[in-house]
């Protein structure tokens, strides 16, 4: 009978550990987490951003402690709110900190998730050099290496792949980062945050990630909130992309509750992430400039919502489940 016992606690225990480690991850600054752990969550917010371009960019044109000084508050006030996770999208070459990131978190006690990926819009100014050059594998690689090895010796890991492409149609620049971004997802399960607006980019984008075998769960189409037309948000919703009307303000206020409810009657609500694009310390301005905070959401959004008739599982689904579901780690192959 004891035998049996011991045999029951060594079968639970296995049974235990190996659930476990089943569980799927999402990667923040300061390591893996399960993804049920991830919380309240503003999936595309921004702590500091330099807009210099790709060719003047240092970690010299900021002094860590003072940007820490200035964008702790903002943090400590969502946290507050009951928020546990922030989603920083700003890219290499814009800004990207991981060492800041890692500051922050301490200081704060929230869960950051920083990116790999290079932001193609504008001309390419917040491309480096070897972006113009190098083919879509040879970027890829470099994103991979991220994934894999850790953002410059830091000790951080991406946890998703942020890249941008130009409003109207893809040019070559803007093709070759979707291509990338392929590849890395392919390799490591990361999911790809695309900073979009319109829709023809958009399903341009959900063309190439076809061509590539990827699932469109795996891309997230930014600034969705963009596009005029709700039908096309339904289209790319119904084929498994994730819609990001991010940059809430009080002025789209009745257009984001409008389009919640919409996605809810169509049963797409599992579809749609909403966040404030808000932020952020701005080198080379005094003090790092004017901040927008990241409370209109907790303050307006959410009680629009619920009176228009969202239930409290809705606003669940829309600020936990999803991001929950979107930045896990998991390869999304096109099922064919
Ligand atoms: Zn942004």
């Amino acid at each position: 009978m004891k035998k049996f016992h011991i045999l029951l606690s060594v079968f639970i225990l296995f049974f235990t550990v190996s659930c476990q480690t089943n569980e799927p991850k999402i990667i923040t600054v300061s390591g893996e987490i399960p993804a049920s752990q991830i919380g309240k969550t503003l999936h595309h917010e921004h702590l500091l951003v330099d807009f210099i371009g790709a060719d003047s960019i240092s970690y010299n044109r900021w002094n860590k402690n003072e940007v820490v000084k200035k964008v702790l508050p903002y943090l400590l006030e969502i946290k507050k709110l009951g928020y546990k996770t922030l989603v920083e999208c700003t890219p290499a070459y814009l800004g990207r900190d991981p060492e800041l990131l890692k500051m922050l978190v301490e200081k704060s006690g929230m869960q950051i998730i920083t990116n790999t990926g290079y932001y193609s819009a504008v001309e390419g100014k917040f491309i480096p050099k070897h972006g113009f050059t190098e083919t879509a594998e040879q970027l890829a690689s470099r994103w991979i290496d991220e994934a894999q090895n850790g953002i410059e010796g830091t000790g951080v890991y991406p946890g998703f792949i942020k890249i941008s492409v130009e409003r109207g149609p893809l040019e070559a620049i803007n093709r070759k980062v979707v291509e990338a971004a392929c590849i890395t997802h392919k390799a490591t399960g990361l999911v790809i945050m695309s900073h979009t607006g319109l829709a023809v980019p958009a399903f341009q984008q959900l063309e190439i990630l076809h061509e590539y075998g990827v699932d469109p769960s795996a891309f997230i189409w930014t600034h969705a909130h963009n596009e005029s037309d709700f039908n096309k948000h339904l289209q790319a919703a119904r084929m498994g992309a994730w819609i990001a009307f991010d940059n809430f303000n009080p002025d789209r206020l009745d257009r984001y509750v409008e389009f919640a409810l919409l996605m809810k009657k169509e049963g797409l609500l599992n579809h749609l992430m909403f966040s404030h694009d808000a932020g952020w310390y701005k080198p080379g301005e005094p003090d790092g400039g004017s901040f927008r905070d990241f409370t209109d959401i907790e303050n307006l959004l959410i009680p629009a919502l619920e009176k228009n008739g969202l239930v409290q599982q809705d606003i669940y689904q829309l600020f936990t489940l999803n991001p929950a579901e979107a930045f896990q780690v998991k390869i999304r192959l096109k099922e064919s």
